[in-house]
């Protein structure tokens, strides 16, 4: 059982010492930590139990799972700790930074630099499917770079514990609804569907440096998102593809039916076909 145990907080600290928080979260901040003997460092995301009360169950299972997930493009977990009060997840720890801090770094971008990094995130996000699993909140945040190496992959930091919430009470309460799609706000059931609009939101913000949705009132915003109702505006689309416009298309599609899968995405000619552009963007 991974709850109830007392003596964890004094293991996990007797063998990592606990340095800089990395992050915060909805009812987890990150850490960073070194291993006292090896010297290798990790990030220990420590969840409060008492944020999670209630959902233990669905947190044992959630955790079940991600300890089988292995692929290049998502943060491994290593081990993990439960005490009475808290739960140590300890992961490899990834130091290139969030995904739109470099972008606003970078002095040039471009649709095949979007191309390069959504086929990373499909490829991923295509594994977790097919195992199962859907991730659920995909966003910027959640999207890290390995290392601060200009041609560094990307890495899916966030292990999908949004099971905890559900859809619409995670969606007001992180404030980012942005990336959610509309079948979770007319609360219908779900599936991996919503994960592909997500990259399709991501898709698009990458493109042109703004969210396809946005209203100062909540309720606005998601009658917006309901009705997929995003447009590529002029000036700022006028220089980008008819494939990347095809490709964020197919992602952002309202139908659930059909919107394509990660697969499929991974097949569109903008990520396999050569067809991203490579002059800059902004
Ligand atoms: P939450 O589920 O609470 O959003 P995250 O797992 O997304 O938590 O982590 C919150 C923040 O901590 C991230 O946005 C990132 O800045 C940092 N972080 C998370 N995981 C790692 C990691 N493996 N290596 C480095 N920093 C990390
Ligand atoms: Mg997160």
């Amino acid at each position: 059982p991974l709850f109830g145990r007392k003596k964890n907080d004094e293991k996990v600290h007797s063998k990592y010492s606990f340095k800089d928080v990395l992050g915060t979260g909805a009812f987890s901040e990150v850490v960073l930590a070194e291993n006292k003997q090896t010297k290798e460092k990790f990030a220990i995301k420590c969840i409060d139990k008492r944020a999670v009360k209630g959902k233990e169950k669905s947190l044992e299972n959630e955790i079940a799972i991600l300890q089988k997930v292995e692929h290049p493009n998502i943060v491994k977990l290593i081990e993990l700790y439960d005490s009475k009060t808290h739960l140590y997840l300890i992961m490899e720890l990834v130091t290139g930074g969030e995904l739109f801090d470099r972008i606003v770094q970078k002095g040039s971008y471009t649709e095949r630099d979007a191309s390069v990094l959504i086929k990373q995130v499909l490829e991923a996000v295509g594994y977790l499917h097919d195992i199962g699993i859907v991730h659920r909140d995909l966003k910027p945040e959640n999207l890290l770079y390995y290392s601060p190496a200009d041609d560094s992959k990307i890495m899916i930091s966030d292990f999908g514990l949004s099971h905890m919430d559900d859809g619409t009470a995670m969606a007001t309460a992180c404030g980012t609804p942005g990336y959610v799609a509309p079948e979770v706000l007319a609360q219908e059931p779900y599936g991996k569907e919503v994960d592909c609009w997500s990259i399709g939101v991501i898709s698009y913000i990458l493109l042109c440096g703004y969210p396809p949705f946005y209203d100062e009132d909540d309720t606005e915003l998601f009658a917006q998102i309901m009705r997929a109702a995003y447009e590529f505006d002029s000036p700022y689309w006028d220089d980008i593809s008819d494939s990347a416009k095809d490709f964020i298309n197919g992602l952002m599609c309202k139908i659930v039916k059909r919107r394509v899968s990660c697969l499929q995405a991974l097949r569109h000619p903008w990520i396999s076909g050569g067809e991203a552009l490579t002059k800059n963007i902004h």
